[in-house]
């Protein structure tokens, strides 16, 4: 929620076309750019700057919580101050005038949450009414802004309301983030419309309906972030990290995205809005044309054989899937089955899942990679059912994610590889361990894994003759220096390029702070990727790329000359990169690829790749 919604009188966006409906000649054009995450082009009213008031049940608590109580908020405070000061350090890439508007209202909001009256006021009620922090923060916001209006004194009641209103936008945001859900609900989403805002979590982007939302754009947010892949997935068209957004737009106005050139457009011209159509013409006739090669093999055109298959996130893209031609399920996201519900899904539910998906395949290859909790991945089930803690790790990424919580919680593990091993008997099934770093984790996941078989026998479940397949991702710098050991102890490899991207360089693939710094073609990346792929091409042993990398066509020149021969992408992806391996030959892959590799500066790899 931004200053705009106060001034737009928090009106919900009305849905009209903007084809119907006059551009207000008020504001002037203006041009944003992000991070282009998802290609094709929206135009439409924008909505989501306006947010419900908070709905939050009144609670009391106990005398001997208090403590706790005063802990949740002072952990909400800094996470409102962290996001404040985040937003403001990216206003620097605004222009003066903007950066003038927008920054004394960040100033104020973290003044507020300094040692301000209404923290103080906040604590005070928890301590001394015995009310939750929640109940606490909309008590003291709401007097507080009431006092506000109340002011005697010189300044007009157009700027006493504008105060109040911060007031309780601040209290907006520290109860978001007492209640962990950052955003809200698109339930009132209106037909064609774009959403803008702050942040969009990878479980609040799973939660968007394609075929109601023209398109996405937000302030903050990387490439290769989960809530990007989401995005793609739907075949939203999506910018992200377009500094100054939420405070720019105003609900109701025309937005254009263009998620190919990672252009945000606000108040078109009348020429801006034209050209933006006919954009959108071209984009779908290319669509088209490439739904043309659906039918023809993936083959190079001196005929070596490629396997391009597709990645999953829920169940609703399987018809994208078919669509596009790929050849199985490269890579099914697990972690989206146990977003946005209160409960964790058991065994029987997740085996209906799977079940259904590996049915729709008809007898193509799914492999099911079981859940990868941790990173910018939240599940709210895990933290109600204790399965993992209320607080966030200090460094998520680096801390208890994917194998690792799977192997400290062994009942969550078996239940998961139970329900896959169920759908097993639909057809042919792999599954994929995520995070690995080394082979013992292997080892004791193999362990479990014949351990549910054994179980399963004896239920007298019906499973294949011939047990899954047990692969792992390469995605960490350990696993892939040490792929030769590894190829000994797993099934398969399934290279995850995007996270190998960031713990290689250090970068967080969400963050668009740091998205120039995030390079797949970084030598350091490269050099991993040719090692682990060797290392299973020396045991014979099926290797393939599933993180984003896979889905540009113009590097599988350069996979293909490394060897690769199997890919999993995004649906949508799949038939520009079939094109793109319909015109390579392998013999100039592999020469292209040894000249690719003899380079150690990022800059001259990109260049040999834009040739
Ligand atoms: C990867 O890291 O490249 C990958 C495919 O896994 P995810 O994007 O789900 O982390
Ligand atoms: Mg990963």
């Amino acid at each position: 929620m931004s200053r705009t919604d106060e001034e737009a009188g928090d009106k919900p966006a009305e849905a009209k076309p903007a084809r119907d409906k006059p551009v207000p000649a008020a504001r002037p054009e203006r041009r944003l750019i992000g991070i282009p995450v998802s290609s094709g082009i929206a135009i439409g009213p924008v909505f989501g700057a306006a947010e419900p008031p908070a709905v939050i049940t009144r609670l009391k608590i106990h005398a001997e919580d208090t403590q706790a109580e005063v802990s949740r908020l002072d952990a909400a405070i800094a996470q409102s101050r962290k996001q404040l000061l985040k937003l403001k350090a990216r206003l620097a890439i605004l222009p003066e005038d903007s950066q003038a508007e927008i920054a004394p209202l960040l100033d104020a909001y973290l003044q507020m949450i300094g040692s301000s009256r209404l923290v103080r006021g906040v604590r005070r009620r928890v301590a001394e009414t015995l009310v939750s922090a929640e109940t606490a923060v909309v008590d003291e916001t709401d007097a507080l802004a009431e006092a506000v209006m109340a002011m005697p004194g010189d300044e007009d009641r157009a700027g006493r309301k504008r105060r109040a209103e911060e007031v309780r936008e601040i209290g907006r945001r520290l109860i978001r983030n007492l209640t962990r859900a950052p955003f809200r609900s698109f339930n009132a989403l209106p037909q064609g419309a774009v959403l803008a805002c702050e942040y969009l979590r990878p479980a609040d982007a799973a939660l968007l309906d394609p075929a109601r939302l023209a398109g996405v754009a937000t302030d903050d947010g990387g490439a290769d972030g989960h809530t990007a892949i989401m995005l793609r997935a739907l075949g939203v068209p999506a910018v992200l990290g377009v500094a100054g957004l939420t405070e720019a737009v105003r609900p109701g106005e025309t937005i254009i995205v263009d998620g190919t050139a990672g252009v945000v457009t606000l108040n078109p011209t009348r020429d801006t809005l034209a050209a933006a159509r006919r954009a959108v013409t071209a984009y779908a006739r290319e669509l088209q044309k490439l739904a043309l090669l659906r039918r023809l093999p993936a083959v190079t055109a001196d005929g070596e054989a490629v396997d391009l298959q597709a990645n999953l996130e829920i169940p609703a893209e399987l018809p994208l899937i078919a669509q596009s031609g790929a050849a199985g399920i490269g890579l099914f996201r697990s972690e989206f089955l146990f977003m946005n519900r209160e409960k964790l899904p058991d065994e029987a539910a997740q085996a209906e899942v799977y079940r259904s998906v590996v049915e729709a395949m008809a007898g193509d290859p799914v492999t099911i990679r079981v859940l990868d909790w941790g990173g910018e991945k939240e599940i709210e089930a895990l933290q109600a059912e204790g399965v993992v803690p209320e607080a966030a790790d200090l460094n998520p990424a680096l801390g208890i994610r994917g194998i690792r919580l799977l192997l400290r919680q062994p009942e969550l593990f078996e239940t998961q590889l139970a329900a896959i091993l169920r759908a097993a008997s639909a057809g042919p099934v792999r599954i994929l361990l995520p995070m690995v770093t080394n082979v013992g984790e292997v080892r004791q996941a193999r362990e479990i894994y014949e351990r549910v078989i054994r179980r399963l026998r004896r239920r007298g479940e019906r499973l294949p003759d011939k047990a899954p397949p047990l692969g792992i991702m390469i995605e960490t710098p350990g696993a892939a220096l040490s792929a030769d050991a590894l190829a000994l102890e797993a099934d398969f490899f399934a290279i995850g390029t995007n996270d190998l991207t960031m713990y290689t360089l250090a970068v967080d693939r969400g963050d668009s702070d740091v998205s120039s710094l995030y390079d797949p073609l970084h030598p350091a990346v490269l050099r991993l990727v040719q090692f682990a792929t060797e290392a299973a091409l020396r045991m014979r042993m099926p290797v393939s790329v599933c993180g984003e990398m896979a889905s540009n066509p113009k590097l599988m020149k350069l996979l293909l000359g490394l060897g690769l021969r199997s890919f999993s992408m995004n649906a949508s992806a799949v038939p520009r990169v079939k094109q793109a391996i319909r015109g390579l030959n392998i013999d100039d892959c592999a020469r292209f690829a040894r000249r690719v590799m003899e380079q150690s500066d990022p800059v001259r790899i990109a260049e040999l790749l834009a040739e």
